[in-house]
């Protein structure tokens, strides 16, 4: 077994099997023998499963949030937001299972009949992160079953417990057995296997660049069909036109979430010289009044780090900032709190930091806001380019023109204007470059699930 611990006190708060190949591919036997009956459904049937999870996760709303809580650490408030958001992509790919019918496909010949299927990929395999243990696999469950695939799941193995209660609530509203298979343990050896088998048609991902390359390599075997969703290194443009004090609104909503341990998390401040100060300066002071404690005590907005290894490359990020001329307006090290472990950081907003400091050259994943000075609207522009990923962006300008432009020209898969937060169900989230390809969301998500037949007959 393997022991599942909160990351504040570092208590035991469960044991999950440490499974391995025969559990592995015991689970894609599993979801194969699902496959036909799952398939065969009707739309409107596979959609009424998913509305009765989806109606059982809102019930079960505080249970749910008190297990993410538990695991991951964010405030409950936060783990509420996130059954929201997961009871949303099973509303969501609802709609969609409702929609996906067969189209007919205009012919240039008159003795043709065309049409193109949507049918399941089949098997599909999702391996998920810790930062969203539930949210991140309800946005890949909810399309696969949507479309007619079944799936073998393996969660974060720190984060195990709200994917085993998903599982469970999937079961209880009805998703028959097979259909949805977690397997818990060593990451490697149970992908390895998934992919050696050759039954899993499709993978999707949500984790580091680094381990999404080695997916890659593995999908080769089989030809498997991959979705990723990699690191992010989020550019915050704050033009010289901004409103301010809704900039450092959206900043704060987008940056201290989670304890900036998210993908979409804004990492790079990249902020006008003619306002650089002043938003500098309202940002720190409104990070310094964020509460830093426990995320279940009911006054906590930043909780503790997922482990000491974030700790301590936060830590680096905010020494090199510094060691590069950037001031430190709030925070800058640890927080204790007490009765937990040393991993809590307080909100640190650093200014004026050189523009090749290492949080702007690696994704941070921590509460850190490094704010960099550039003279020209081109000059964010390009600085914003400058990286191999791209997940998303955030623009700050009055300017709706500028807006379009800015937002056009950033390199990315998701641009926010003027707001901090954007997920949302029913968007195409994902990214390009080494953020990943394959979307999540609405209609664009299922369709990583549907492989078309295209149907020719002669009339
Ligand atoms: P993070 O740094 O966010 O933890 P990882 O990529 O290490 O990102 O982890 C994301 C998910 O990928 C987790 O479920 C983890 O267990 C899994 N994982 C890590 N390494 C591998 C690997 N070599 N093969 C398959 N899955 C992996």
């Amino acid at each position: 077994m393997i022991d599942v611990r909160d990351p504040a006190t570092g208590q035991v708060i469960g044991s999950v099997p440490a499974g391995g190949s025969p559990e592995a591919i015991d689970a894609i036997g599993r979801a194969a023998s699902a496959l036909p009956a799952w398939r065969e459904r009707s739309g409107a049937q596979r959609a009424a499963t998913l509305r009765g999870a989806e109606s059982l996760m809102r019930q079960r709303k505080e249970r749910l949030a008190a297990i993410i809580t538990s695991e991951n650490g964010k405030p409950l408030e936060e783990s509420r937001g996130e059954v929201d958001y997961s009871a949303d992509y099973l509303a969501s790919a609802a709609d969609e299972a409702e929609r996906l019918h067969p189209e007919s496909v205009r012919s240039r010949r008159p003795d043709r009949r065309l049409r193109a299927i949507p049918d399941p990929v089949g098997v599909v395999g999702a391996i998920t992160p810790w930062n969203f243990p539930l949210a991140m696999l309800a946005r890949k469950t909810a399309p696969a079953l949507a479309a007619g695939c079944t799936q073998v799941a393996k969660p974060s193995e720190l984060t195990p417990l709200s994917a085993i209660a998903f599982a469970e609530l999937l079961a209880e509203a009805g998703l028959p057995d097979g259909c949805v298979n977690i397997v818990t343990g060593d990451a490697a050896t149970i992908s390895g296997a998934w992919f050696s088998d050759g039954r899993m048609r499709k993978l999707s991902f949500t984790g580091s660049t680094e381990t999404g390359r080695i997916l890659m390599h593995a999908a080769a075997q089989h030809v498997v069909r991959l979705s990723l969703e990699l690191g992010g290194h989020a550019p915050f443009l704050v033009l010289a036109d901004a409103d301010i004090d809704a900039a450092v609104a959206a900043a704060m909503a987008g940056k201290f979430r989670v304890a900036g341990q998210t993908c979409v998390c804004p990492n790079r401040f990249i902020v006008r010289a003619s306002v650089h100060g002043t938003f500098a300066q309202r940002l720190a002071a409104a990070a310094s009044a964020l509460v830093v404690g426990r995320g279940s005590d009911p006054a906590t907005k930043v909780g503790p780090l997922i482990n000491d290894d974030a700790v301590a490359k936060v830590e680096r990020h905010i020494a090199d900032a510094a060691a590069g001329g950037g001031t430190v307006l709030c925070g800058g090290g640890r927080v204790r709190v007490s009765g937990c472990l040393d991993r809590f950081v307080a909100p640190t907003v650093i200014a004026g930091v050189r523009h090749d400091c290492l949080a702007f050259r690696e994704e941070t994943f921590g509460p850190v806001a490094p704010i960099a000075e550039v003279g020209s609207v081109d000059e964010a522009i390009a600085l914003a380019n400058a990286t191999p990923w791209g997940l998303a962006a955030y623009v700050m300008t009055r300017d709706a023109a500028t807006l379009e432009r800015v937002g056009s020209q950033l390199r990315c898969g998701i641009v926010g204007g003027n707001v901090g937060v954007i997920s949302d169900a029913y968007a195409p989230f994902g990214g390009c470059g080494w953020s990943g390809f394959g979307r999540e969301g609405g209609r664009w998500g299922v369709e990583e699930y549907v492989s078309w037949t295209y149907r020719c007959d002669a009339c």
